[in-house]
């Protein structure tokens, strides 16, 4: 049996940063579920006019095939046999898979993939709906969440770190339209779920959020740390 741990939140809360991390201190694979949407959006920027409606876009779903690989346990996406890992972090890609991440398909065509990688390893997954739809059994579950400009000012220094330009202003106005759209679409929205410990990260540290979950993964599994040590 394989252990999880799930980590949702809106967009920026620091939930790849810190599953990360987590996963490396527990000796787990790190799974980001917002990067196979991410993948799918690519798809549809590249080939736009494609998604007008209900079954064009099934029709173009058909003929996309996302998969997972591990580089020296970091997870690469393949799209359609070509890896498109480093394309997927833009500020448009982003915005994009919000809006095909509503869409029932897009959702489904997705899940079978999810659930594979969790059932066959230890697993650190982060998503928007992994502990209420994805893996409704996980070991633990974790809504990390921040302020709305908290989220933002982060995801500004994370993108003028790698030298790209970046309008704060503009950063938090998205941040906000996709926690709309993500926490008010039909299908799977974000929420958190029942069983869920909630994670506020504004005034604390990364190694404070981290401490905190794998805490909280101890208090509720009784595991120690792969190194054999005692963790929380
Ligand atoms: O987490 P990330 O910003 O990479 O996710 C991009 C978008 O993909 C999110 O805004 C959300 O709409 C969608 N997503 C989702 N369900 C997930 C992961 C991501 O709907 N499990």
């Amino acid at each position: 049996m394989s252990y999880n741990i799930a980590v949702d939140g809106p967009a920026g809360a620091g939930k790849s940063t810190i599953s990360k991390a987590v996963a490396k201190k527990l000796g787990f694979i790190y799974v980001d579920t917002g990067a196979m949407y991410r993948a799918i959006a690519l798809y549809f920027l590249e080939h736009p006019g494609n998604m007008a409606d209900g079954q064009a876009l099934e029709k173009s779903l058909e003929n996309i095939q996302v998969q997972i690989q591990y580089e020296a346990g970091a997870q690469r996406v393949i799209l359609n046999s070509q890896d498109v890992t480093e394309k997927l972090r833009k500020e448009e890609v982003g915005n994009m898979a919000s809006r095909i991440s509503a869409k029932g398909a897009v959702r489904k065509k997705l899940l079978s993939l999810q659930r594979g990688l969790a059932a066959s390893a230890d697993v650190v997954m982060d998503g928007r709906d992994i502990g209420t739809t994805v893996l409704p059994d996980a070991d633990v579950k974790i809504y990390l969440t921040a302020g709305a400009h908290v989220r933002a000012s982060r995801r500004y220094l994370e993108l003028t770190q790698k030298g790209e330009t970046a309008d704060i202003q503009q950063i938090e106005q998205d941040i906000r339209k996709r926690d709309e759209q993500d926490m008010h679409r039909e299908i799977s929205p974000l929420r958190q779920a029942e069983d869920a410990v909630l994670v506020d990260s504004s005034d604390m540290s990364i190694p404070e959020v981290i401490d905190r979950i794998v805490a909280i993964y101890r208090e509720k599994t009784g595991q120690e740390d792969s190194d054999g040590s005692i963790v929380g």
